[in-house]
Order: structure tokens, then sequence, then C-alpha cells
């Protein structure tokens, strides 16, 4: 795709913010395994936190591809940080028809002083996204909310929560989207959970017991809380894209950089043809994902009819694309590349997770089906 000169500048800037600034902080947050603040102050002091929020609400307003391109730079290096960077393009979208809560919330999440959750999934209820069983029940000037989030990306350090629960009856037309702020009575943190990957990020249950969100918190109507999360879901397929397509490529250099300088045989092993095909092959993939991402996302900010179907592809491609070149990457390091020390490891465990969430491939692939060939 081509770029303009402001993109081309919003670019220069990650990459070198993403080299100097996140990749050192990388590893340790790998060990750590939670919320890696020094990270996210990194976004706030270059004011990419603020980036998809209009200017009206204290943000740059900068669209989705412009969002992609520095997802993909801040995800050479730290692909957890990465991940923090989708969360204010997630409730720009999700409260974009409700003007009193966005001029409420959108200016502390544009200045990064706030940091926001998503809070969808449940125990019992993964990709069926319309069979949650969390309630809201009206009462007075309030909700009051009872059930389990679990699988909740810094649920434990946000301070706001894209929240939803059931107000009606079965199914996706009984679900509704609330703001939450996670410090209101009755919301409680639970269990931790220990992952493979994204280790800069915390995951956390999150228990409701009476909380009481009060009514003017409602996102739309009753019963549309499905069509929120779903928006919101479209800009973050496009943005998982281009953060896989920024941890592939991260992973392909460390791993060319490393093969270079090795010796077997007599020679560097770059000399040898299987190797460099290897190498190749993965750097095409790369090339052909990136302008998928791009072009998916130019469709997600002009609202072509097919952006669904765009953005569905493209996450289900790249991130399979990215498991695929992470392991090779591996590969290509030989036993080094199965050490901490170099970091490659830690770029293959962060992939897995990008096949899974935001909707797994699997599920990718359904929305793509049914675009293209229409509901059986
Ligand atoms: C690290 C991490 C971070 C996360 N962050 C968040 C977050 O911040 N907020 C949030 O709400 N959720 C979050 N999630 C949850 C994530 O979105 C879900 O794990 C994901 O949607 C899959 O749901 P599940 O794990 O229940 O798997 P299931 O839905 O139980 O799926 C199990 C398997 O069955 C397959 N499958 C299911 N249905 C079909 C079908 N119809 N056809 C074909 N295959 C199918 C799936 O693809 C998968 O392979 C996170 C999860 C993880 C692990």
């Amino acid at each position: 795709m081509k770029l303009n000169d402001e993109q081309r500048e919003f670019q220069s800037l990650a990459r070198l913010v993403s080299e100097r600034q996140l990749a050192p902080l990388a590893p340790l947050a790998d060990v750590e395994d939670g919320f890696d603040r020094d990270a996210w102050e990194v976004l706030r002091e270059h004011d990419f936190v603020g980036l998809a929020i209009d200017e009206e609400h204290g943000g740059l307003g900068r669209g989705v591809v412009t969002g992609s391109l520095i997802i993909e730079e801040l995800a050479r290096n730290h692909a957890s940080v990465a991940l923090c960077f989708l969360v204010p393009y997630i409730f720009a979208a999700a409260l974009a028809d409700s003007d009193d809560l966005a001029a409420r919330y959108l200016p502390k999440l544009a200045s990064g002083e706030a940091l926001g959750a998503f809070l969808l999934t449940e125990p019992g209820s993964g990709s069926d996204a319309a069979s949650i069983t969390t309630r809201a029940e009206l009462n007075g000037d309030s909700y009051v909310v009872n059930g389990t989030k679990h699988f909740i990306t810094n649920g434990d350090v946000a301070d706001l929560g894209l929240l939803y629960a059931r107000t009606g009856g079965p199914g996706g037309s009984g679900i509704s989207a609330f703001v939450l702020e996670m410090d209101t009575p009755g919301v409680t943190i639970g269990r931790h959970e220990q992952k493979m990957g994204l280790r800069g990020c915390s995951l956390v249950e999150v228990r409701f017991e009476n909380a009481r969100v009060p009514v003017i918190n409602l996102i739309g109507q009753e019963g549309t809380g499905l069509r929120v999360a779903l928006t919101g879901l479209d800009f973050a397929r496009v943005l998982v894209a281009s953060l896989a397509v920024g941890l592939a490529q991260g992973a392909l250099d460390m791993a060319l950089e490393y093969a270079k300088g090795r010796e077997q045989f007599g020679r560097p092993v770059t000399s040898n043809q299987g190797l460099q095909w290897l190498i190749v092959d993965q750097q095409m993939a790369i090339a052909a994902s990136r302008e998928l991402a791009l072009e998916a996302a130019r469709k997600v900010e002009e609202h072509e009819p097919d952006a669904l179907q765009y953005a569905s592809m493209a996450k289900a491609f790249c991130t399979d694309m990215c498991m695929q070149v992470t392991t090779n990457a591996v590969q290509i390091f030989g036993g080094y590349g199965y050490l901490r020390d170099y970091g490659v490891e830690r770029m293959m465990r962060d992939a897995k997770i990008l096949q899974i969430f935001e909707g797994t491939n699997q599920i990718q692939r359904i929305a793509v089906a049914r675009s293209i060939m229409g509901r059986e």
C-alpha cells in the first residue's frame, strides 16, 4: 500500500521507539508475567495511546491504517504492549454513537490516564459469545450485575471496562454493553492465569456480585451489546493482523542476523540454498500478509461493504503466517533458538495466542464463509 508522508513519519517514529525503548523491556516483562507499565508509559510519552481517539476527546484521531502501521512496529519488539495499543480503538468504536459516554470516558483513555479492558468471555462462553450468562438486572437508576468473566487481559490494572451482560432473554438480542468503572463496589479480581506467552500483559478473572452500573453507562439500547462488541472486534481483528506481521518480521530479522554470523561446515549457514529458501519463504509470507492487513485496515477505515470479510481474512491469514514464521525463526537459530537467551522462542510463544483470541481462526473462517457463500 502506498503510504502518505504523515503515515511514513508515524511509522519511522514507532520503529525508533520500538527498537530503542521497547526492545530492552520485553525480556523482563516475559519473566515477570504481568502488565508492563514501563512499556505502557513509553506509549504514553509518544502520544500513541490517544491515536485512535478523535481530537474532540483529546486524542489524535488517526484511522486504523495508521494504527496498523504503528502496531506492526511496536510488535516487532514487544508484542504485549502492542496488544495494549489496540484497546483505545475498541473503546472509540464502541462509543462512536454515544456522545455522553464518549465525553466522559474517551479523554481519560486518550491521555493514558485510564487503561481499558474488554469483558466478554466467560468460563462457559468463548467462541459462542451469544451464550454469556452474566446478568444485568435493571433496578432503579442502575443495573445490578452478577456473574463471572474470565480471560480478561489487564483486568486487574484496568480503570475502565467494556462489559457485556445479559439484560434480556437468550441469544445475542438479550445482550447489552456497558462502560464499567473497574473500581465499582462488587467487582473483584479472581484468579490470575499463568500464560504461555504475551506475558507483558496480565490475564485475570473478574467477578461481579451485585455490582451496580449506572443506567447512563448503558451503550446504545438494551439488546444491542453484541453489535457493539462486533464493531470493536473488527478493529481489533485488523490490528491483530498487523501485530502478527510485526511479530513475524521481528523474529525473522533476528533469525537472519544470527544466521549470517553462524558458521558450520566451514562457511556461513546462510550460504546453504536450503536455508536461504526457508528464509525467503518466510519473507514472502510476511510481505503478502502485510499487504492484506493494510488493505483490510483501509476497508474498515473507509467502511467498505466487504470490510468485515477482509478483517476476518486478514486476522486468520496473518496470525497463521506469524505462527509459521516464528516457529521457523527458531528453526533457523538451531538449538540456540530454543534457549531463552535470544528471545526468539518468546516470540514463538507470543504468536500462538494470536490464532486464538479476538475470535479463533476457525471462527474467522466461518465469518468469511458466510460472507462469500451466505448463511446455510
Ligand atoms: C491470553 C488471552 C487473552 C484474552 N483476552 C481476552 C479479553 O481481554 N477479553 C475477553 O473477553 N476475552 C479474552 N480472551 C478470550 C478469547 O477471546 C477466547 O479464549 C477465544 O474467543 C476462544 O474461546 P474459548 O477459549 O472459550 O474456546 P472455545 O470457544 O471453547 O473453542 C475451543 C475450540 O473449538 C473451536 N470452535 C469453537 N466453535 C467452533 C465452530 N463453530 N466451528 C469450528 N470450530 C469451533 C475453536 O476455534 C477452538 O479451537 C483471551 C484469551 C486468552 C487466552
